[in-house]
């Protein structure tokens, strides 16, 4: 027998191209808990390790589209996470530089991050919203002072919801073979909740879109009350907002919940010890909203309810904070018993 060389692959994916897509997981003891089936979209197996990556492709192609970004440009925005390192991976691969623009409270590990990834970083001295230095407003005007930059301004830029219109829901179809009962999570920008739940009901206006707020946040008592109004706080990072974005205008929001801190912190540590997921804070609270929202969908009379999250970013990212148990207990926060010395 003569042995025959592999064919060539038909395509040649490009590593932009393993932005998305990302597997969809049964998650065994929220669904135990809920008492229906509880699915998580891993958006940790990005390049970037998080759901931002898709935000970030969308606006620097849109950027490119409107002849706004060309060769050789630059992208600035202010962030200290998540779209920062989706950025800086999207610029690489396209040859743009990317200027980050953050307050210089923030970790250590972040700024290493941005650095390692080839970023280039502009700190700032901490200050409020109003305030012209805040980090945001700085972003803005470097980007409009320096020669062929853009700002990404993923708050209120609606490419960042079009990736989960365009992407996130109709994987998210699917991958549940067109049976979705219920989505949840919670919002930073709101492009997830926004875009994903906008896209789902177009496939199916009866799915119930939630939102799950962290405590601290403005949204929860909006969507419930009419009135944006904060309360308690969280140390959740990426989620939790004040005001309505632009990427959170029109977002189809039919229910909500509140999620503490304890309580995702109790689906992170479970879903690790039992299930082999590493998660950051905002995959937990997700995933404690599910819950709520699943426990909703049986109690009104729907038949074996299905119900998606979002698992956020991966968990190597916070080391530093909620692996640590000197930082667990500063905060109050229970340590992850392996973890407790
Ligand atoms: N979780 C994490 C860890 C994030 O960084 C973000 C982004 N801010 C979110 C959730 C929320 O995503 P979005 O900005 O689409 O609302």
């Amino acid at each position: 027998m003569t042995a025959t060389m592999p064919s060539a692959p038909l395509s040649r994916p490009s590593t932009l191209d393993l932005i998305g897509n990302t597997p969809l997981v049964l998650l065994e003891g929220p669904s135990e808990a809920a008492g229906c089936e509880i699915w998580g979209k891993c958006e940790f197996a990005n390049p970037g390790a998080s759901v931002k990556d898709r935000a970030a492709l969308w606006i620097v192609r849109d950027a490119e589209e409107k002849g706004l970004l060309k060769p050789g440009g630059t992208i600035v925005e202010g962030t200290a996470g998540n779209t920062g390192i989706g950025l800086a991976l999207v610029a690489n691969a396209l040859g743009y530089r990317t200027v980050i623009v953050m307050p210089e409270t923030q970790s250590r590990e972040k700024m290493d991050t941005l650095r390692a990834l080839g970023a280039e970083l502009v700190l700032v001295p901490a200050a409020p919203f109003s305030n012209p230095g805040h980090f945001v407003h700085t972003s803005r005007r470097l980007a409009e002072e320096t020669e062929g930059a853009i700002w990404a301004n993923q708050f209120d830029n609606i490419a960042n919801r079009k990736s989960h219109i365009e992407s996130t829901a109709p994987e998210l179809w699917e991958q549940m073979n067109g049976r979705i009962d219920g989505f949840t999570c919670a919002a930073g920008t709101g492009g997830t909740i926004a875009g994903t739940g906008m896209g789902l009901k177009a496939f199916d206006e009866n799915i119930v879109v939630a939102l799950t707020d962290p405590h601290g946040a403005a949204l929860y008592n909006y969507y419930a009350h009419g009135e944006l109004k904060a309360e308690g706080n969280s140390v959740a990072e990426g989620i939790g907002q004040g005001r309505i974005t632009a990427n959170l205008e029109g977002a189809p929001i039919d229910t909500q919940f509140r999620v503490s801190d304890q309580e995702g912190l109790e689906w992170v540590r479970r879903l690790l010890s039992e299930e082999g997921l590493c998660l950051g804070l905002s995959s937990g609270i997700n995933v404690a909203g599910a819950v709520a929202l699943g426990r909703q969908l049986v109690a009104e009379g729907r038949e074996d309810p299905r119900v998606v999250t979002i698992l956020c970013d991966t968990g190597f990212r916070y080391l530093s904070s909620l692996y640590n148990p000197e930082w667990l207990e500063a905060k109050g926060l229970p340590v992850f018993p392996w973890l407790a010395r």
